[in-house]
């Protein structure tokens, strides 16, 4: 099922969140020197957010402090460098010096309405600062812990153990057999929600083997063979959603461990008249979930996911 047009890397680029321009030359992250460099340019860049993990806007634009307007004396992590060279940094409790008339927006908020490199950009930051204050204590000794590394490590103050940014591998995967692709719903969803399976990678397992098992564990269907698609970052607070493709053996569906409360195969046909008649809602754009129903319809069967939407009823 795999999509000639293009590569795993263009369609990755093409997922909300996933085409950040930014080069995190990690090489530099313990240099003070060339660090304190960088934060005294004055083209250097913050972002900030405030309590609530929300950042400033203006209209579809990411507001970052500049180097006037961030306070010197705050501890900040590096992020990295923009094309012009212009460096980019993490300001905690900066929020208080952003424009007055700021809008203050969520991360998911941010994947619709800005720009793919803005997005990308905060989904970064958000996500060692979600890392950041989760990370307090030493997991072996309970001991303080501190940030060095320009932000990107922890270093326990007691037994000296090196914690490192967490990032939790999960896979998420559009299932097919012959004419039709495999869809399912949580309880808590809104009625009518449909999407991919997914599920988190446990210790020990492969990708692919992961994608079996949930596939079988949720829906009871015996996957036969998968393919990579694309990733996502997915700062909620630290995943990583890995996409897949995969060919299932046969279509018996056995809600098996109870984590969905329906599952159900669908046609092309069926998916574009259920969405036009407002039956069938799909997850929003900002989803890998949607990226992937949108390849299969297109690969499948030449169909535009957003054509189909622009015609279905507002949700
Ligand atoms: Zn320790």
């Amino acid at each position: 099922m795999s999509d000639s047009r293009d590569s795993s890397a263009a369609r990755s680029r093409h997922n909300t969140f996933a085409a950040l321009e930014l080069e995190r030359v990690s090489e530099h992250r313990d240099d003070t020197q060339w660090l304190a460099a960088q934060r005294a340019s004055p083209h250097a860049q913050f972002v900030v957010f405030d309590a609530e993990g929300r950042a400033p806007v203006a209209g579809d634009r990411l507001l970052l402090l500049d180097a006037a307007t961030a306070p010197g004396d705050v501890a900040v992590s590096f992020l990295g460098l923009r094309r012009g060279g212009a460096p980019v940094f993490l300001l905690r409790n900066g929020s208080s010096r952003a424009p007055l008339d700021a809008e203050w927006i969520g991360l998911r908020e941010a994947g619709t309405r800005l720009p793919p490199h803005d997005a990308g950009l905060l989904a970064y930051a958000r996500g060692l600062a979600n890392w950041q204050d989760a990370t307090r204590y030493c997991s072996c000794c309970g001991g303080q812990l501190k940030l060095i590394s320009a932000g990107h490590r922890a270093l326990c103050t007691q037994c000296e153990r090196l914690h490192f940014p967490r990032t939790d591998p999960a896979i998420i995967v559009i299932v097919e057999h012959e004419d039709a692709c495999l869809l399912g719903r949580q309880a808590l969803w809104r009625p009518r929600q449909y999407s991919t399976l997914a599920g988190f990678v446990e210790p020990g397992e492969s990708l692919e083997d992961a994608v079996r098992r949930e596939v079988r564990e949720e829906a009871g269907i015996e996957v036969i063979d998968c393919d990579y698609h694309s990733s996502q970052p997915w700062p909620f607070p630290a995943s990583l959603m890995l996409g897949f493709t995969a060919r299932a053996a046969a279509r018996e569906i056995h809600l098996a461990d109870g984590e969905l409360e329906d599952a159900r195969w669908f046609t092309a046909q069926h998916i574009v008249e259920s969405v036009r008649s407002g039956e069938l809602h799909l997850s929003s754009p900002l989803s890998i979930s949607h990226r992937l129903i949108e390849h299969w319809l297109r690969t499948r069967s030449g169909i535009e996911l957003m054509d189909v939407l622009r015609t279905a009823p507002q949700a």
